[in-house]
């Protein structure tokens, strides 16, 4: 993987001073970041081909989305404006149904290419086919943590938990590391008790974290009330799902405050989806409330056909602006607290805050280079501020995951683009 020298750039390490340090060099050795240094006092003995000149840059820790379904790209634009139900049941099942493993490699690695260009270094997987998803990452060179949707209500439900488990085990840490595997049951009202307690059984055996839908609308909960006399996070502490590490809980839009309390005391990670949240009109979720009890809170896009996109710097946006709106409080979610959601809190959501979400030495280097020479990003009062309500996916520069550069100056390094766009177009055909 050799060395490499990002020289004089601006860096926004996110680290616990949450230090943004100008005029600095950074050292990529192997997969790690080396160091840092004032500009022009680190090494000077690297390859020019291996020198990035960081003037007008700004580098961040990759942003880590901390929930999708990536190869839902096949379906981007497929149905839109429509309530949840009707949209999965009518529209998004019935295709699901016939697609191929192949399908779902080649809509990963559409998905993929998207989020580099986006700046997104890790994203986090529920679908079939998962292990289409796992070996899509490995060739693009992206970070993934992978889970297989579970629906109890499939004919082939206990095989598929089993092949899930199996997958689980076998490819965690595959790819110098680049995968990480978790259980993915769908959500509490796909998955009845026992298959949920078979599932927890599951994810302790195969050492991994379970990954799941939660609270997601108003009537989810009311159902749950209905049937089972508690609240979803309720029944989930109850089965024991929440004491898996990690546990990533997607949407948690309606909470009580006694869910709020469980949720930040289990260390559940929240990836918070704002986009597919308003799309599907689901709510808004407590976020302030949530930091306020220090839960572990990360962002997310949501599947891109419930989004309609997998661009991080949006749903970082999103996130600083709706909660501003919900609660009629300029300050609620501040411009920093948004991109250390979208950067380090989802990795810390995703139980890899002890490898990604900050540039200091001896974490990976998943590194996204953002341009600032733009006329949308003058003058420079702010540089946080500029990249949560300024900046834009087309800005990002260069890309760097696991010390491999996967993007340079907006050069996809791992993927043919008109490949992908050809595969795709062919698959659809056939799907839709
Ligand atoms: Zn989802």
């Amino acid at each position: 993987m050799g060395n490499w020298l990002i020289r004089n750039a601006t860096i926004v390490t996110m680290d616990d001073g949450r230090r943004v340090l100008t005029d600095t060099d950074l050292l990529i050795e192997g997969n790690e970041i080396k160091s840092l240094h004032p500009s022009g006092t680190g090494p000077s003995e690297l390859p020019e081909d291996r020198v990035i000149d960081g003037s007008g840059l700004v580098a961040i820790p990759g942003f880590v989305n901390s929930h999708t379904h990536c190869a839902m790209t096949l379906l981007r634009g497929y149905a839109d404006d429509m309530p949840l139900m009707p949209w999965l049941q009518e529209r998004i099942w019935p295709v699901e149904m016939k697609l191929s493993e192949e399908d779902v490699y080649w809509g990963t690695l559409l998905g993929i290419a998207e989020m580099i260009r986006a700046g997104v270094t890790c994203f986090n997987d529920m679908y079939h086919y998962f292990e289409a998803a796992a070996r899509a990452a490995i060739d693009a060179g992206m970070r993934a943590v992978v889970s297989g949707v579970l629906l109890a209500f499939l004919p082939d439900a206990d095989e598929r938990l089993d092949r899930a488990i199996e997958f689980a085990r076998d490819w965690k840490e595959r790819g110098d590391g680049l995968v990480v595997t978790m259980l993915g049951p769908h959500a509490p009202y796909t998955v009845p008790d026992h298959f949920l307690q078979r599932v927890v059984e599951g994810a302790k055996s195969a050492e991994v974290g379970i990954h799941i839908h939660v609270s997601e609308t108003a009537g989810e909960v009311a159902d749950s009330q209905r049937d089972f006399g508690q609240t979803p996070v309720e029944r989930l502490d109850r089965l024991g799902v929440l004491d898996a590490t990690p546990v990533a809980a997607a949407h948690c839009v309606h909470l009580s405050d006694g869910d709020i309390e469980t949720l930040a005391a289990k260390r559940v990670g929240i990836c918070h989806c704002p986009g597919s949240n308003m799309k599907l009109a689901s709510g808004a979720a407590p976020i302030p409330k949530l930091l306020a009890a220090d839960a572990v809170v990360g962002i997310g896009t949501d599947g891109p056909a419930s989004n309609n996109n997998l661009d991080m710097m949006e749903e970082v946006r999103l996130s600083a602006l709706l909660h501003k709106l919900q609660s009629g409080d300029p300050t609620a979610v501040p411009a920093w607290r948004a991109l250390e959601m979208g950067t380090r809190g989802s990795a810390r959501a995703l139980g890899i805050g002890d490898r990604v979400g900050q540039i200091k030495p001896g974490m990976k280097a998943d590194i996204a280079l953002i341009d600032f020479r733009r006329p949308h990003l003058f003058p420079r009062h702010d540089v946080i501020s500029h990249l949560v309500y300024a900046a834009r996916a087309g800005d990002v520069h260069t890309v760097f995951i696991n010390g491999r550069p996967v993007m340079l100056n907006r050069e996809l390094q791992t993927l043919d683009e008109p490949r992908i766009f050809r595969e795709v177009t062919d698959r659809l055909e056939r799907l839709t």
